[in-house]
């Protein structure tokens, strides 16, 4: 958005009687804003009035936007945005490990307490490994891996069809029956 500033900043107000009244006029493009400045001119002298962009193009923000042309079109952008699309970066250290999102996280004081001990003042590092370590068990626990290694294993000491079906028939009863920790117990506990 651009506005129109007398040139020691002065502030115009629209006087049209209607909602605009008394406040400040924007124009949406600098084009419209050049248009009006145009008409401006022609009843007050040269440059009294100026162009200012209202907010960054880019991040809304107001520091110190100045007007740029990219590709013949003038876009006002920030300070900040400025030296940012016009610093070309170069990578620096190891490569970005994805999207960054931002999280708004509500746990107990002694929820936190722990997280922090077991962060050891990286808390974004420590969730990461919190989530890789969920999608890790996710991917690795399959119920029809498990079954695939049974029937595998079945085969290969010559069960027949009607014994291997029981087994996978009880073994489909046994997923719903046992968490996958359970399971493992029964197999670490086993003399197996
Ligand atoms: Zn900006």
């Amino acid at each position: 958005m651009f506005v129109l500033r007398g040139s020691n900043g002065q502030i115009m107000t629209s006087t049209a009687w209607d909602e605009t009244n008394g406040q400040e006029i924007e124009y949406e493009t600098y084009e419209q804003a050049q248009e009006a400045l145009e008409e401006f001119e022609k009843s007050l002298p040269k440059n009294m009035l100026r162009i200012v962009a209202t907010e960054c193009d880019r991040c809304g923000g107001s520091d110190d936007v100045a007007i740029i042309h990219v590709n013949d079109e003038p876009k006002a952008y920030c300070q900040n945005c400025r030296v940012e699309m016009f610093t070309k970066k170069k990578p620096v250290g190891r490569p970005s490990v994805g999207v960054t999102k931002k999280v708004s996280l509500t746990l107990s004081e002694e929820n936190w307490e722990w997280l922090d001990e077991k962060a050891e003042g990286n808390r974004s590092k420590f969730l990461r490994e919190v989530v890789w370590n969920a999608l890790g068990n996710e991917s690795e626990w399959s119920n029809y891996a498990c079954l695939g290694y049974a029937i595998a294993g079945a085969k290969k000491l010559g069960y027949d069809d009607k014994k291997i079906s029981e087994l996978v028939r009880e073994m489909l009863w046994q997923f719903d029956m046992k968490t996958v920790e359970e399971a493992k117990e029964i197999y670490t506990d086993s003399e197996y």
